[in-house]
């Protein structure tokens, strides 16, 4: 159970908001959340934490009986259970209200007595999945036959019991685990490496002006309007990673290496299948994605002709990518205008989705405004079960915020019928799964934008944005994925790989992926060495292609719901309410669409190829003129 603890401690980074001089009272109660709602009161909270630090202890005395019937099994798992639930209650308490204003210290020590039990509950529950993991499989089975409360813990049990094979003698994961020492040092070394001592190549621009390429630098001028000026950017930028591609190679290499061993010792076939083994995902997930993705790159290809054709270029080159497709168009929205946009982009979903969605503004589920020391961004939580979500925002007008909205709000009713539906232990959703809710709404807001636009300029520039997010987001982020899966099978093969081997494979594919040898988008030499400026190959293990998943699957169901109405629709539902019920691939295809067909590929690039029409339409009107 304490595996849960962590995924709430991760949520939140301590980043205030800079920006804002509005002090937290100066806000209409109508904008702020509504934290009584959990707790009246600090009191309140401080009662629940008290009695979870006494009754934690109690947790203790289960060990060494849940093997021994049904009835101590689940008496163990409910006491539990209900602990759990209480400490996700109040932590979300905590962190929401240090959220309010990270200057506040009594608030930061509210969190502080949280970190402290959740590290009590982690050690007092360290004995409860290896002793679980020891009840033989039969014995399971005998279990929930005869105590048929236990199947509400069904999930929980079977993710820890098909770890079986996978699991060492206790001897061989000592051994394994005192390795954990040294897991980290490549991605320790790339980040001295890549934050610190490489040096930043310095450019002069056009204008004159001495640049220092640091990463901020890099990422401002890579998108500037002279054109020599962003190759030359580019061009310097890789080109000084480039001249340490053997050490980078060497290290990329050791990470690599160590995936492999760590899989190897535990038993799986390939470093894929261990990494995808967490959310107990078959790894045709992973190489449908690819397989896919490459079967349609004649519509990257397109994406990439009209991007030639809207920047006014003869010839497109991989350093013109960054540049903007279309201006920015100022939309504003207040608060008030951007929840009335929402409760109509969303009808689709229908009238319980759009209930709720009312419920949640007008309830006060949602902080809207930036504040002194609030902490920056925007997250959605519902740990709070028996409650109701939370949404921290910073409204700022534009559309972006209507957009953050619409993602967050995804979230957030994912987790408000998951509650409602499920056992809290099921309630909580797979990371594979979460993002899926968040894109669909923001699929549905783009849409009505495009629909109800008041300009051809406005429209252009909603269906630009979105053009490349689905360019960036599925092919470029695949590519990762593919790159990442080439060095590891590479390493698991027995070959060696060396930052040489590693320009190849990249420049291979990005060459393949942008259509360099058709001429739709020029991949010059220095961009093989653009692997060692992408921190994630060492920071995560197959972990980017998640990226593309999400966005496939959320753009695939709207499109789904499109083209056969209602009963798509209410297959939606069952992820909405699914929460962690089954494994995400079932879940997934109960909503409509199997990630293990060519569908969910298809039914996005039908998506893409549609907003290139509508793009290349208007186009066409002002060409004509
Ligand atoms: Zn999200």
């Amino acid at each position: 159970m304490h595996k849960i603890l962590l995924t709430i401690a991760l949520l939140f980074f301590l980043t205030n908001n800079a920006f804002s001089q509005v002090e937290r009272d100066q806000v209409e109660d109508k904008h702020k959340w509504n934290l009584a709602d959990i707790y009246p009161s600090v009191e309140a909270w401080q009662a629940d934490v008290d009695m979870l630090n006494t009754e934690v202890e109690k947790l203790g005395d289960f060990k060494g009986t849940l093997g021994e019937s049904s009835e101590s099994l689940y008496k163990a798992l409910s006491f539990g259970n209900d602990l759990v639930k209480t400490l996700w209650q109040s932590w979300i308490y905590a962190s929401n209200l240090s959220n309010e204003n990270l200057n506040i210290s009594e608030n930061q020590a509210l969190l502080q007595q949280m970190r402290a039990l959740g590290t009590k509950f982690g050690e007092v529950t360290a004995y409860m999945e290896p002793e679980i993991l020891q009840i033989p499989k039969e014995k399971i089975e005998q279990f929930f036959a005869e105590k048929p409360e236990l199947a509400d813990y069904d999930m929980y049990i079977d993710n820890i019991q098909r770890l079986r094979e996978h699991t060492l003698t206790e001897a061989e994961e000592k051994i394994l685990a005192s390795f954990g020492l040294i897991a980290g040092n490549q991605n320790e070394v790339y980040g001295i490496f890549n934050n610190a001592e490489k040096p930043f190549p310095k450019v002069t621009l056009s204008t004159g002006e001495e640049v220092e390429l640091t990463a901020s630098a890099y990422s401002k001028y890579r998108t500037a309007e002279n054109r020599a000026d962003r190759e030359l950017v580019m061009k310097s930028l890789f080109e000084s990673y480039g001249d340490f591609k053997n050490m980078l190679g060497a290290n990329l290499g050791g990470k690599v290496k160590k995936d492999w061993v760590y899989a190897k010792n535990r038993k799986y076939e390939s470093s894929l299948e261990a990494a995808l083994n967490s959310d107990n995902l078959p790894t045709a997930v992973y190489s449908t994605l690819i397989e896919q993705v490459n079967n349609n790159l004649p519509t990257l290809h397109r994406a990439l002709d009209l991007k030639k054709r809207m920047l006014g270029l003869d010839e497109l080159h991989y350093y013109d990518l960054y540049v903007p497709l279309v201006k920015k168009v100022d939309m504003s929205f207040t608060v008030e205008e951007g929840q009335n946009v929402l409760l109509d982009a969303l009808k689709p979903l229908g009238n319980e989705y759009v209930t709720v969605l009312q419920k949640s503004y007008d309830d006060r589920w949602i902080d809207y405004i930036p504040t002194v020391g609030k902490r920056s961004g925007a997250y959605s939580t519902g740990g709070a079960y028996d409650v109701h979500p939370y949404i921290l925002m910073n409204w700022t007008d534009d559309f972006e915020s209507v957009s953050t909205l619409a993602h967050e709000l995804g979230h957030t009713m994912h987790s408000y019928f998951s509650n409602k539906t499920q056992p809290f232990v099921k309630s909580d959703y797979a990371t594979f799964v979460a993002e899926i809710a968040s894109t669909v709404n923001e699929n549905l807001l783009n849409d009505y934008m495009v629909a109800n636009a008041k300009s051809d300029e406005e429209k252009l520039y909603i269906l630009g944005s979105y053009l490349e997010l689905l360019r960036t987001t599925i092919f470029r982020q695949t590519s990762f994925a593919e790159f990442e899966w080439e060095i590891h099978k590479k390493v698991e093969a027995g070959e060696p790989i060396t930052g040489e081997g590693m320009c190849e494979i990249y420049f291979d594919i990005v060459k393949r992926y942008y259509g360099h040898d058709a001429g739709h988008c020029v991949v010059d030499d220095y961009i093989q060495y653009e692997w060692s400026y992408i921190p994630h190959f060492l920071g995560y293990n197959y972990y980017v292609f998640q990226y593309a998943t999400s966005l496939i699957y959320g753009t695939a169901l709207v499109e789904n719901m499109m083209e056969n109405g209602q009963p798509a629709v209410d297959a939606y539902y069952n992820i909405l309410k699914g929460g962690g019920s089954k494994y995400s691939p079932e879940l997934i295809k109960d909503a409509g669409i199997d990630p293990m067909s060519p569908e969910p590929v298809q039914l996005t690039m039908q998506k893409m190829n549609r907003v290139m029409d509508q793009m290349e339409e208007i186009l066409g009107k002002t060409e004509d003129n």
